[in-house]
């Protein structure tokens, strides 16, 4: 087979065919085809798209690149949950633990933060000692053991993704649908989960701007998971306003034990119980009708909390910082970002939130950037309230003290204010 005919067939709109997925994919992971070949086929790709049965061949030939986690080693139905992400968005945090403390396994592989939106193994590293990379065999006795497990993607498991996600950061080929699904999907059908819930989001914080974009990723992930075997239930979910106040990496922990001890903002609080009924449906479908009030009782009754203190305990991570949030790194300075308006907030460009965390320190524009984690905002003011000239709409956290002009300034642009 040859790769100027694969790539020639893709430039000219037609379908490629299983095989020529394959060899590929298998020229990727063995690294026999050159990146300036890929490059071309991924902007094919991205030009011409894929057909659902083409993202679902190139998904599980991702899947198969590596290695897989065996499933079979923890007994139990485990229930895996993926979000295309956001701002603010740390559902993840709340929701493993929850369902580990309803009695479901549930062992997590998530991304680190870049861009504008976050990361879930970024935020749980602000929990001092909290280890993220670990042995398989040690994250699956975590797994066994306390019920849930949250770490970093595997180098191990879906190689040939890491590869082609390099190559479509540099090559403005990361947006589109096939590519999105086949990268995210590739990877979870490699998890060793029963069941899946997908987060997709839409809006100005997500990268599919609108819900019918979303609905088409959602619809296309679904058809891949089943197609592996997976059980799959998508839910769309606003990211039009960030998730909860808390935008950085430890704000974010601290918001998301605010919501595990049964307090927090309610439509952060809202959002992981509609979540983690999701995910309660798919492990305990008897209980259907009954999950609700127990994923509620979880949080109110403080064990959802205890569950998290166990998984960070587990991983290393010093507990005492959860009952005690001074503990967690400090900032060096902080600074009030007052309205220079007046009105109603009408709507925000949410990922504008997201870069003004990121010129504070929370994020990386590059992979290899460090974060600091106690970098980010707290919103006062979101979508909905009203606001005088001189509110503090928003509190700034940052060891550069010169990044706060930057923060007020994409504040002052990214809120729409009805004067
Ligand atoms: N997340 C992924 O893992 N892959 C993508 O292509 C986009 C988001």
């Amino acid at each position: 087979m040859k790769m100027t005919k694969i790539i020639a067939k893709k430039r000219d709109g037609e379908t490629l065919n299983a095989e020529e997925i394959r060899y590929w994919i298998d020229g990727v992971t063995k690294n026999t085809i050159p990146d300036y070949q890929t490059s071309a086929l991924l902007m094919a790709i991205y030009l011409n798209g894929m057909n659902d049965d083409e993202a679902i061949e190139m998904s599980l030939a991702i899947r198969d690149s590596g290695d897989k986690i065996d499933g079979s080693l923890v007994p139990g139905y485990k229930v895996d949950k993926h979000s295309t992400g956001g701002v603010g968005d740390k559902t993840s945090v709340i929701i493993v633990p929850l369902l580990a403390a309803l009695g479901a396994k549930v062992a997590k592989m998530s991304g680190r933060g870049l861009g504008h939106t976050g990361g879930t193994v970024d935020k749980l590293e602000s929990i001092k000692g909290y280890r993220t990379a670990i042995e398989e065999s040690e994250f699956l006795d975590i797994v066994r053991n306390v019920g849930c497990s949250i770490i970093g993607q595997s180098e191990k498991l879906a190689p040939a993704d890491k590869r082609l996600y390099a190559l479509r950061d540099v090559t403005e080929t990361v947006a589109n649908r096939a590519l999105i699904a086949s990268s995210i999907m590739g990877k979870k059908l490699t998890s060793g989960a029963n069941g899946i819930v997908l987060d997709v989001k839409y809006g100005s914080g997500s990268f599919n701007k609108d819900i019918k974009e979303a609905t088409a990723l959602a619809n296309l992930m679904r058809r891949i998971g089943e197609s592996g075997g997976m059980e799959v239930t998508t839910i769309l979910s606003d990211m039009n306003v960030p998730l909860g106040n808390a935008i950085g990496n430890s704000l974010e922990i601290i918001e998301a034990c605010e919501v595990l001890k049964g307090r927090g903002p309610e439509d952060l609080k809202e959002e992981c119980v509609r979540l983690a009924v999701a995910m309660a449906d798919l492990a305990f479908p008897a209980d259907k009708g009954h999950n609700e009030d127990k994923v509620r009782r979880a949080l109110a009754d403080g064990t959802a909390f205890a569950k998290f203190k166990e998984m960070c305990a587990a991983h290393g991570g010093d507990t005492r910082l959860l009952d005690d949030y001074t503990l967690f790194k400090q900032p060096a300075y902080q600074y009030e970002i007052r309205a220079p308006w007046s009105g109603k907030i009408v709507a925000c460009n949410t990922s504008g939130y997201g870069y003004a965390s990121l010129a504070l320190g929370a994020g990386r524009n590059t992979k290899e950037d460090a974060v600091d984690p106690s970098a980010g905002l707290l919103l006062h003011k979101k979508v909905g309230d009203t606001v005088a000239v001189g509110d503090v709409i928003a509190t700034a956290y940052s060891d550069k003290a010169e990044s706060f002009a930057d923060a007020q300034r994409i504040l002052e642009k990214v809120t729409f204010v009805d004067e």
